[in-house]
């Protein structure tokens, strides 16, 4: 007697990223409901499970999908907009200006356009910090996206909430509503240690306690920003948040680019996690995060795009493959951070980076199926001696076959299953017309 299933994915190469490293050649993955309930060679699992859909993933790579610890979802609405520029002019005449007009609205529907961008590109959990986070979590929800969202928190009025002091209320509200939901949860995410006093970031990490949820914040990212925080406090960032008693693993450090190694040593004692945004750090001249120094001391980092205005994309493929480049050229060593590691980094550890590893990250039975299909019968991806060369120096977004989100197919053979791409698209054209540059 066979087993009921829900989905069968069967006849490709099963990469799990599973602590032991398995592989499957042959393999196959049942899913009922949101869970994955076996994984193993083909035959096996094709005798024990009757499913009600199959999925034929010959010559494909089934994998768990992609991580992106660190983005700003609705800011694919200034996708392209101001480039090339230096860091101040581009924020200063740029950003800050386009971001004023931002509305409710602008966030739902820039948001649904990078679900459809990540779920194209087979990112199936993304962590986002922008404002009007409420329409970043109705909208990952309707794309059917895993998600933690979290409100931006600094000592300044916020277009959303009003007065700072109104913040923590708010996110505390959004901790609530969300409470308990299958894909969305609610992080405490205060801006960046030379934006939020003190106090704030006491408070907001005395919430992320209560609720027991992570606290995440950009720090580190540049030279400005620690000879800010140096002034001001007489510390680096990094001892800054130390000494507010910050530090634990609920913390999320975005960018830590610019580390002493005293930082580094105070991070990995706390257990405190790393978001790694490479190209970001790079297009924006901000620097390289030490990211095999961080490894060596074991401290967890994940992967991230950061938003759209400085990337200019939401491609945790091409995330990996400047990821893996970038540290040799950094270190001049081209054995550090081998392909293998940097595929973690946008899987497990990124699932660790957020305290997610025991629901997702890998393809293991009893995890939730947030499993992709990355299709091999391709030129460039012919033959394959190293699978997971290919994953970091080879395969692209549009190599993406399948995207399985909770147990959900959400697309299907290039096909989006829950937007309506062309609507997605139409939207944000709009917006980019009429209200972000008029002519
Ligand atoms: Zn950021």
């Amino acid at each position: 007697m066979k087993e009921a299933a829900d989905i069968l994915i069967h006849g490709g190469r099963v990469v799990t990223m599973d602590s032991s490293g398995a592989i499957y050649e042959n393999g196959a993955v049942a899913i009922r409901g949101d869970r994955i309930v076996a994984v193993g060679e083909k035959e096996k699992i094709v005798a024990s499970f009757e499913p009600k859909h199959k999925i034929d993933a010959s010559g494909c790579v089934i994998m768990p999908g992609l991580i992106n610890v660190h983005t700003h979802a609705p800011m694919t609405v200034f996708r392209g907009l101001a480039d090339d520029l230096p860091l101040m002019t581009w924020l200063n005449e740029h950003i800050f200006p386009a971001e004023k007009k931002i509305n409710r609205d602008i966030v739902y529907k820039g948001t649904l356009l990078a679900c459809a961008e990540m779920i194209l590109g087979g990112t199936t959990t993304f962590t986002d910090m922008y404002l009007f986070a409420d329409q970043v979590a109705l909208a990952a929800k309707r794309a059917g996206m895993r998600a933690i969202i979290g409100e931006v928190l600094y000592d300044f009025p916020s277009p959303n909430y009003g007065p700072p002091e109104k913040g923590l209320e708010f996110t505390e509200g959004l901790i609530k509503e969300w409470s308990g939901d299958d894909l969305v949860t609610v992080a405490v995410q205060p801006h960046a240690v030379y934006t939020c006093s003190p106090e704030l970031l006491k408070k907001c990490y005395e919430l992320a306690v209560k609720y027991d949820t992570q606290f995440i914040i950009h720090l580190s990212e540049n030279d400005d920003e620690v000879r800010q925080v140096k002034e001001k406090y007489g510390m680096t960032p990094v001892e800054h948040v130390e000494k507010l008693g910050l530090l634990s693993p609920k913390f999320i450090g975005v960018h830590c680019v610019k580390l002493t190694e005293k930082d580094i040593e105070i991070l990995a004692r706390y257990d405190a996690r790393v978001a790694h945004n490479p190209e970001s750090n790079m297009k924006l001249v901000s620097g390289i995060c030490p990211v095999p120094r961080l490894l060596e001391k074991g401290v967890t980092v994940g992967l991230g795009t950061d938003g759209c205005a400085s990337n200019n994309d939401l491609d945790m493929w091409g995330e990996m493959d400047t990821c893996a480049k970038l540290h040799k050229v950094a270190t001049g060593d081209p054995t550090v951070l081998p392909a293998e590691t940097v595929v973690k980094m946008a899987t497990i550890e990124a699932a660790k980076a957020i305290k997610m590893d025991s629901v997702v990250g890998s393809v293991e039975p009893g995890k939730k199926a947030d499993i992709i299909v990355v299709d091999f019968r391709k030129a460039h991806l012919t033959p394959v001696y190293n699978i997971y060369s290919h994953l970091v120096y080879t395969a692209s977004s549009a190599d993406v076959r399948t995207s399985i989100i909770n147990g959900k197919v959400v697309m299907d053979n290039r096909e989006l299953k829950t937007l309506e791409l062309a609507r997605v698209i139409r939207d944000v054209d709009e917006i980019a017309r009429t209200v972000i540059k008029p002519r």
